[in-house]
């Protein structure tokens, strides 16, 4: 998705942009990550001689997977863009690009292992229930590997 700058071909000038725009394509590297709905940005370019300065705020709603029970869970953002863009690596000077700038702040925001909900319970390494929606009648046992290895030998000289 391109913003148009035909219109701010001045050093020195700026405008406003407010959008909302659909991103079912955005391609987040490896990440599971959807946009839900629309990404509204409220943006003040400014062109500078060598760049155009991108400031404003992104806000958005991801579907994530939580890192413990796998499930999807939506996950609204807000986000300050501060982005500066330099002219010469635009291939056109009247089209700012703006997918990297969304991608890039958008996996920048993200948390290392997304969580559900703080106290998220997982899933059982047995059976695969997701135990924040019940209990299941695994027994597992959580046995520290050290002390298993004291227990073999005790178990071994009596
Ligand atoms: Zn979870
Ligand atoms: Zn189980």
């Amino acid at each position: 998705m391109y913003i148009n700058l035909s219109d701010l071909k001045e050093i020195g000038g700026r405008k406003n942009v407010s959008l909302e725009l659909e991103f079912p394509d955005l391609e987040f590297v490896d990440r599971d990550i959807k946009i839900k709905d629309s990404v509204q940005l409220d943006l003040e370019i400014y062109n500078t001689r060598d760049s155009f300065v991108v400031k404003g705020i992104l806000e958005a709603e991801l579907i994530l997977s939580c890192s413990r029970c796998l499930k999807k869970y939506s996950s609204p953002i807000k986000l300050d863009i501060s982005e500066d863009v330099m002219k010469s690596e635009m291939e056109d000077e009247e089209e700012l690009y703006l997918d990297d700038i969304i991608v890039d702040n958008i996996i920048l925001s993200l948390p290392m292992k997304p969580l559900c909900s703080e106290d998220c319970k997982g899933i059982c390494p047995e059976c695969g229930q997701n135990l924040n929606e019940g209990e299941c009648d695994c027994e597992v046992e959580t046995v520290d590997p050290r002390l298993a290895k004291l227990k073999e030998f005790y178990n071994d000289n009596e």
